[in-house]
C-alpha cells in the first residue's frame, strides 16, 4: 500500500487571530494537491478558531502538545479526552522544543503518544538528535533510543496512528536544512528499525516525515527521496510557501 504524502505545520507559539484566520484562508483558497493529507497545528488558544474557518477537505488541525492524565489538578495542560471532546484528532508529541525546553524525556514522550493513541488521537511523534549528537556520530543510536522507549509502550495497532517526523535539532529553525542525503538516510534506517523490531507491515505502512528548515525551495528534492513520506513545517508554515510545500509533488 503507498504511503500517502503527509504535510504538517507547526505554527508553534506564533499567531494571532488576524494572522491564522489568514492562513486558513490561504489553505481554503488555494489549489493542494488531492494526494496529500494536510495538518495544521496552532497555539492551543486557536484551535477552535481553525476548526471554525477551516474549509477545506483534507486538512485537519491538531495539537502541539497534550498530557497523560485524564483529568485533575494539572494546572496549564490539556487531556486528550479535552481535546477529542472539542473534535481535535491530532497532536504533536515529543517536539525537540517539548524535549529540550520543558524537560520532556523519551520516556515521557512515550507515555504521552500511549495515552495519546489510547484516547482517540493520532500522532506525529518527533525524534531527532542534536548538533553535537551527529558530529559525535551518533545520530543513529539516537533516534533508535527515542524509537525504543515509544515501541516499548507501543502495541502492534498502536502504529497505525503514528506518523514519525524526523527533526534534526541542529535544523529546526535555523535555516540550515539537512542535505537530501542525510536525510534519506536517517529515514532509512527508522525505516531498517521499524522492520527489525516492529514489524514488516509497520515499516512499510509509517509515514516519516522530514522537519527543519523545510521551504518552498529545498522541498521538492527532498520529496523525492524513497522513504521521506513528507513534512513537518515550522516557519514557512506560517507564510504563504506552505501551500508549495504541500504542492511538493506536482
Ligand atoms: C518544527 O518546528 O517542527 C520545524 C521543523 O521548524 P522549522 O521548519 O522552522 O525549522
Amino acid at each position: 500500500m503507498a504511503r500517502k504524502f503527509f504535510v504538517g505545520g507547526n505554527f508553534k507559539m506564533n499567531g494571532t487571530k488576524e494572522s491564522i484566520k489568514a492562513i486558513i484562508k490561504g489553505l481554503n483558497e488555494a489549489q493542494l494537491d488531492p494526494n496529500v493529507e494536510v495538518v495544521i497545528a496552532p497555539p492551543a488558544l486557536y484551535l477552535h478558531l481553525a476548526q471554525s474557518e477551516l474549509k477545506k477537505p483534507g486538512v485537519e488541525v491538531s495539537a502541539q502538545n497534550v498530557f497523560d492524565k485524564p483529568n485533575g489538578a494539572f494546572t496549564g495542560e490539556i487531556s486528550v479526552a479535552q481535546l477529542k471532546d472539542s473534535g481535535i484528532n491530532w497532536t504533536i508529541l515529543g517536539h525537540s522544543e517539548r524535549r529540550t525546553l520543558f524537560g520532556e524525556t523519551d520516556e515521557v514522550v512515550a507515555s504521552k503518544t500511549k495515552s495519546a493513541i489510547d484516547g482517540g488521537l493520532s500522532v506525529i511523534w518527533c525524534c531527532g538528535e542534536s548538533l553535537q549528537e551527529r558530529e559525535s556520530g551518533n545520530t543513529v543510536a539516537v533516534v533508535e533510543r527515542q524509537l525504543a522507549a515509544l515501541a516499548a509502550k507501543l502495541s502492534g495497532n498502536d502504529w497505525s496512528k503514528i506518523v514519525i517526523a524526523y527533526e534534526p535539532i541542529w535544523a529546526i529553525g535555523t535555516g540550515k536544512v539537512a542535505t537530501v542525503q542525510q536525510a534519506q538516510e536517517v529515514h532509512e534506517a527508522i525505516r531498517k528499525w521499524l522492520r527489525a523490531n516492529v514489524s514488516d507491515a509497520v515499516a512499510d505502512q509509517t509515514r516519516i516525515l522530514y522537519g527543519g528548515s523545510v521551504n518552498g525551495k529545498n522541498c521538492k528534492d527532498l520529496a523525492k527521496e524513497k522513504d521521506i513520506d513528507g513534512f513537518l513545517v515550522g516557519g514557512a508554515s506560517l507564510k504563504p510557501e506552505f501551500i508549495d510545500i504541500i504542492n511538493s509533488n506536482l
